[in-house]
Order: C-alpha cells, then structure tokens, then sequence
C-alpha cells in the first residue's frame, strides 16, 4: 500500500515528494483509487492535494474563467462565474457519471486521467483552455491542444502539479453531444463539443476517436449562411480526422457515423440558431 500523505501547503508539498519517492497526487480520486485497485499503478505515496490554498475556487481574473484544480463537477455545475460561453462546461460535466461521482470527481482529474474519451477534454478544447503548473522550480502554462500526447499520457513532468484551468471569456454558444450505451452513467463512445463564437469562430472537438481528444480549429470566421454552405465540407473534415478503434463501447464504423451525425447537428444548431437535435 502507498503511503498516504496530505499536506497543506504547497511547501509542505514539494518538501514531501522530495521524502516519498515516486508519489502520485490524489483529487477525487475516481480514476486513481480504482488503477491502484486494479494493479495499473504502484507508487510509494499518495499526495493528496484537495487542501492546497493554490487549488481552491473558481473566479474571474482579468477575462479569463480560472477553476482550482480541487474544484468538483458539482460546483463547477453551482457555480455563477461559469457563464457566457463557459455553460458548455456545465453541459459536458453534467453527462459525467452520476451526481455522487461529480461530488468527488474533478475538472482537472479528468484532465490528467488523459483518457482519450473524458467528457470534459473536447468542450475544454474548443473553449481553448490552458493549465497553470507548480513545480518546486516555478511553473509553467500549457495549452490544452499540446496537453494530451496519447492515451492516459500528457505533457506534464514527473511531479508536475496542475494548480489551476483557466478559460478566455468567450461570447459565442457551445454544444456537446455524447453518445453513450445506456440512458444512465456510462463512458462516451463517442463525444463531440462545437464552439461558434459571436464573431463567427468555429471550434470543434472530438472524444473517444483517436488516441488522443483531437481539436480541429482550421476553419476560419464564418456566418452563419456560409456555415450552412460549408456544413458538408465540415462534416467530412471531422470524419476524416476521427481514428477510432472497435472496442467493447462501439465499433469504429458506428464511432464515424457518430461523429458524421453530431457534426451535421452541432452545425446545424450553430447556423439556424435553433436548438440541437439531441
Ligand atoms: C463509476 C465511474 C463513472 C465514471 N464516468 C465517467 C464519465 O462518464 N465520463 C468521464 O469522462 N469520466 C468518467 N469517470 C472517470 C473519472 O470520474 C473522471 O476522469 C474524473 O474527472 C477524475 O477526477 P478525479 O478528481 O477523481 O481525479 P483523480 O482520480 O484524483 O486523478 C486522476 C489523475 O489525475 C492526476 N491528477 C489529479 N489532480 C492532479 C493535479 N492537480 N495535478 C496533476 N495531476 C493530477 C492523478 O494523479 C491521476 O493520475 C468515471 C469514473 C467512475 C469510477
């Protein structure tokens, strides 16, 4: 069993991984209780980090939404300061699990976890998302498009700790579609986020086909008439860069038909600005 350590400092912290060895950190704990169950993992410790002062609360800083990396599903989803643009993150948390998980689960850890399919990693690339990292050396900021490098693997250093997610405070409407098996909680087998902003930006971002979360954002401004032109252009760009795999969710033919089918209603959705067909 690793040891289980809980500072509450960032210096007690840093001082700590410098005792422990290889030392995991622990939010929710939803992904990493179970991979060290599992056998997946076996570090020396544990660092659970839910009191660090650094990784506490959700504000507005000079234009950007900024979320602790301790904040919860479920406060996010409470939260006041995530408006505007930023709903779609209360959107796409609120098809995560069930309401017991989002108590504990957070926006960060689903991050981290790096899985190609986590439903918070498409809706916080069209949101174009970045980390803020703490290490005892400094820290650093990484976009979320350079974050995820393949699958369960990310850009972080060894004992990297993300302390907080910042968006910009975009105005424009977002949408996320998740195709699951079963009406209750259930991972993605496919998921597809779309941003248009109010100044004819078009975002989009696929989960659960590739081996990472793949963000296209080639597109330009567009109104929404040559949105509407362009839309089979855009349905065929999202296909093609969809790489998926059979597996015990979907196969890889339904998984692009998936992506094909949300990609036309996200579109359609963005250029009639009517509601998306769900
Ligand atoms: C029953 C069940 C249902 C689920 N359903 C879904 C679902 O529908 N959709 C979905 O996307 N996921 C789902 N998950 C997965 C999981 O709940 C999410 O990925 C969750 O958001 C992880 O957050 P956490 O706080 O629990 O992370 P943890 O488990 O604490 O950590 C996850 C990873 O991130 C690292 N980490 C955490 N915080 C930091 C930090 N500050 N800095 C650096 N690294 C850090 C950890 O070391 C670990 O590697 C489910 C899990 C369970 C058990």
């Amino acid at each position: 069993m690793p040891t289980y350590v809980h500072p509450t400092t960032l210096a007690e912290a840093f001082e700590l991984l410098g005792q422990e060895g290889d030392t995991r950190y622990l939010a929710g704990g939803t992904d990493l209780i179970v991979q060290l169950r599992d056998g997946m993992i076996a570090p020396a410790a544990v660092m659970d980090v839910k009191a660090l002062p650094e990784l506490q609360g959700i504000e507005i800083n000079n234009e950007y939404l900024e979320i602790g990396a301790a904040v919860t599903f479920n406060e996010i989803i409470a939260s006041s300061c995530v408006g505007d643009g930023c709903t779609l993150l209360k959107e796409a948390a609120s098809t995560l699990a069930n309401s017991l998980l989002r108590n504990r689960a957070t926006l960060v850890g689903n991050l981290c976890n790096a899985s190609p399919g986590a439903d918070i990693a498409p809706a916080a690339l069209v949101l174009q998302g970045a980390l803020t990292t703490a290490t005892p050396e400094g820290g650093r900021e990484i976009a979320l498009k350079d974050f995820f490098v393949g699958v369960k693997k990310h850009a972080l250093d060894a004992n990297e700790l993300v302390t907080k997610v910042r968006f910009p405070v975009s105005k424009g409407r977002g949408i996320y579609l998740k195709k699951r098996r079963i009406r209750g909680h259930d991972l993605a087998q496919v998921g597809v986020a779309g941003f248009y902003g109010i100044d004819g930006s078009l975002r989009l971002s696929l989960g659960a086909v590739a081996i990472t979360p793949l963000l296209l954002d080639g597109f330009g401004t567009l109104g929404p008439d040559e949105l509407a032109r362009r839309r089979d252009e855009i349905v065929a760009e999202a296909a093609s860069a969809a790489k998926p795999i059979s597996d015990v969710r979907a196969s890889k033919e339904y998984r692009i038909a998936m992506v094909k089918l949300f990609t036309e209603r996200i579109i359609d959705a963005f250029a009639t600005g009517t509601e998306v067909q769900r």
